[in-house]
């Protein structure tokens, strides 16, 4: 079953953390049934349909228990079975409508409140089906006075909100502020949000400015939407990016300002070369291919911008993280979800760039990366092959053995 898109169109009110919504998701390659439907526990269906040919089949939603390995621990789980007249229909459109509050989510990172709104998949916000990609459409009803960013390209609307994603994304956030607490849009403005702790962003977004300035020198701009990075008023939870959005707790320890102001750049750097290197399958061991050079290319425009003893500080970091890894596994038999699988995809994979960088110099590493970046931008699917390739081709040597090597052993520092 794939979801192909979600259109929805949704009233809020903070002040009562309430929600009245209703919509439709186009579903296709369906068999017998839609299960795994996720919604906020204090939603309630109000109507189910499948809609055919402009015919309208009514349809109830069964609960089931959540799985036990759910990433959402706050959900209820829906399933739908499709009642005969439809049963042999393999893409059909599922209406909806539910109302109720979004009181308790996952994590408690998201909220609907009288001066702030974030809303991500944490929440179940709208019907979810983990795991599937989706274009969307959505509509936004809100009190006066308030201001709105979502993921999708905005559209005009004279009494509402609405924003369309022609791109497939795997969920739709949605951030609101009353206007005067809200940080005054600009159209190069990289962060947005909370304006409370604004005054103390602002040198470091004028920093992360010039690292995007390099990225883009080196790998070309993009079609996609700029990068933003919204501030929440909340100091627990911590960081999450969805697409083009990272949404970071605005209150931060104060030495994140001054001392660590460089890594910190350097990490938003990061979460910013994903525009380019998205393409991988989290499921598989080849995705330390997205996060060890969304890593090594922040590293290497740190290198540029902060200098050569900056860089090198932070490859010695992730030597010596790797020593102090006891029984590491090889990095081609580690799934993302394994407990070591952060310091083999991301300090080990770094490493394995940047001895490749120390060989054929930094000049030609950059050809690389950049020759890896055109490809993922035309491919739907990246695998370390491709990676060899673009090794292969900008040195005119064959880097096969030598990768494989790498991924296949125990790492060695
Ligand atoms: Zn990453």
């Amino acid at each position: 079953m794939n979801i192909d898109h979600i259109s929805l169109d949704i009233k809020i009110n903070p002040s009562v953390s309430s929600v009245i919504a209703c919509g439709k998701i186009t579903l296709s390659n369906i068999q017998t049934e839609i299960s795994g439907i996720l919604l906020n526990p204090d939603l309630t269906w109000h109507k189910l349909a499948i809609i055919i040919n402009e015919k309208e089949f009514l349809v109830d939603a069964l609960e089931e228990k959540l799985a036990e390995d759910s990433f959402l621990k706050v959900a209820k789980n829906w399933k739908i079975i499709l009642p005969n007249a439809v049963k042999n229909e393999r893409n059909i459109n599922l209406y909806f409508e539910y109302s109720g509050k979004i009181l308790q989510t996952t994590f408690d990172i998201n909220y609907i409140r009288e001066n702030v709104v974030e809303l991500a998949d944490y929440a179940a916000w709208y019907p979810l089906i983990w795991g599937e990609n989706f274009s969307f459409d959505l509509t936004l009803h809100s009190p006066e006075n308030w201001v709105w960013m979502s993921n999708g390209n905005s559209l005009h609307c004279r009494e509402c909100f609405k924003w369309r994603s022609s791109t497939k994304q795997n969920s739709i956030v949605l951030f609101g502020f009353p206007k005067e607490n809200a940080i005054p849009e600009e159209k190069e403005m990289r962060i947005w949000g909370s304006v409370t702790n604004y005054h103390k962003f602002i040198s470091l977004e004028k920093n992360f400015k010039k690292m995007e300035r390099r990225l883009k020198e080196w790998l070309d701009p993009t079609n996609q939407d700029d990068f933003k990075i919204i501030l929440v008023p909340r100091s627990k939870g911590g960081a999450y990016v969805r697409g083009n959005m990272m949404i970071y707790p605005e209150d931060l320890p104060d030495n994140y300002f001054t001392e660590l102001w460089r890594n910190v750049v350097t990490a938003w750097t990061h979460e910013l070369s994903h525009i380019w290197f998205n393409k991988t399958n989290p499921d598989e061991w080849h995705n330390w291919i997205d996060e060890s050079l969304a890593d090594y290319c922040a590293f290497i425009v740190a290198k540029e911008e902060f200098g050569e003893e900056f860089f090198n500080q932070l490859i010695k970091k992730r030597t010596e993280l790797i020593k102090e890894e006891k029984g590491l596994p090889s990095l081609k038999e580690t799934k993302r979800d394994h407990k070591q699988a952060y310091t083999l995809y991301y300090y080990w994979g770094t490493l394995i760039h940047n001895n490749i960088s120390k060989e054929i110099g930094l000049e030609k590493m950059k050809d690389v990366i950049k020759d890896l970046a055109k490809k993922s931008k035309i491919k739907d699917k990246i695998e370390t092959l491709d990676y060899v390739e673009s090794l292969n081709k900008i040195t005119g040597k064959d880097w096969t053995d030598y990768i494989y090597k790498m991924v296949s052993e125990t790492p060695e520092v």
